[in-house]
């Protein structure tokens, strides 16, 4: 198997009727860099920049941010990178950050962008560095955990205002800037059409999408087998999504761990994706899995089963069996 990834290294992702998916790569760290290359990600679809805050015992300086960012662009090659602001607060607590009160429930609390648009001068630095770190290439900004249009504007204010600053110090600026978000929060589901049409991309973070939809801990082991990303009603919403994207002309990824794993990718592919971001080793698995994977008769097993009114239909033994038989 680990031959066949090799060899797969270099070949472009298709499925076998040959419709292309891009298949990134999930990084945080300098460290994950050199798997760029050896897994063969098409560039970096979710870069954790809270990790560097998480491995720090103070808040990292701005030019040790700048610093992190450059390397990864030079580490990615002209490779799009998607960088995701600061997410922190619920299960990813500063030691050092004394900002946070006890929460009952730190999952739905003061978290990721909530918290940095009440901490402006966090997301403000943030942004600068980013914005030097790829002066003269292209930057890609995701904002976590976005529940209400609000943030996007005020955090895109924080955007112009240092593109404006940076611009009056002659500095080098960014060739082109995208704003995205990522879809983790329900109630983006009803306001789908207008998200897309004030961001320049989405990504689904399915891992807390799928916590918020369920209402079920990601982290809580007893529950962790009881409900199904592979069941019809999550998979509509997955679908909803993807739709729109088309609907919309928006870039849709979907980074969550879902993504990595081969069962899954396949349906996702079924249901309209056409980029998904996942830890590197999974690459190889997912793209000899597309290889083999005719989409054009998946989509039709797919509208057929989640347009049905059976919504306890098995999927995940469903989707097992349309791979095993060919
Ligand atoms: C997600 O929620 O699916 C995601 C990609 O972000 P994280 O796992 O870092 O919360
Ligand atoms: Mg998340």
């Amino acid at each position: 198997r680990q031959e066949l990834y090799r060899e797969l290294r270099k070949k472009p992702s298709k499925t076998k009727d040959g419709v292309h998916v891009d298949l990134l790569m999930n990084a945080g760290l300098a460290v994950d860099l050199p798997q760029l290359a050896e897994a063969g990600a098409a560039g970096i679809g979710l870069f954790r920049t809270e990790l560097q805050f998480m491995v720090a015992s103070t808040f990292p300086r701005a030019e040790a941010q700048e610093r992190l960012y450059r390397d990864v662009l030079d580490a990615a090659e002209g490779k799009p990178v998607t960088f995701r602001t600061i997410d922190i607060g619920g299960d990813k607590v500063l030691p050092y950050f004394k900002g946070s009160l006890h929460e009952e429930n730190p999952a739905l609390g003061w978290r990721a962008i909530r918290l940095t648009l009440d901490r402006p001068g966090l997301l403000r630095s943030q942004i600068r560095a980013l914005l030097k770190a790829a002066g003269g290439r292209e930057l890609k900004v995701m904002l976590p955990m976005v529940t209400e249009l609000g943030e996007i504007a005020r955090a895109r204010e924080i955007m112009d205002r240092e593109v404006r600053h940076l611009s009056r110090f002659a500095h080098h600026l960014p060739t082109s800037l995208k704003l995205g978000a990522m879809i983790e929060v329900p109630s983006l589901l009803w306001q789908v059409d207008e998200l897309m049409q004030a961001v320049d991309f989405v990504s689904v973070g399915s891992n807390d999408l799928f916590q918020f939809v369920m209402a079920t801990d990601r982290g809580n082991t007893q529950l962790s087998d009881r409900f199904d990303p592979l069941s019809v009603p999550f998979l509509r919403v997955l679908k909803h999504i993807a739709d729109a994207g088309k609907r919309n002309h928006t870039p849709v990824t979907l980074c969550g761990e879902m993504a990595g794993r081969p069962i899954s990718a396949m349906a996702l592919t079924g249901i309209g994706y056409r980029s998904i971001s996942m830890s590197p080793a999974s690459i190889g698995p997912v793209k000899a899995m597309l290889a083999e994977l005719p989409v054009g008769e998946l989509k039709a097993f797919m509208d057929d089963n989640l347009s049905s009114h059976a919504v306890d239909l098995p999927m995940r033994a469903l989707l097992q069996a349309f791979a095993d038989d060919r």
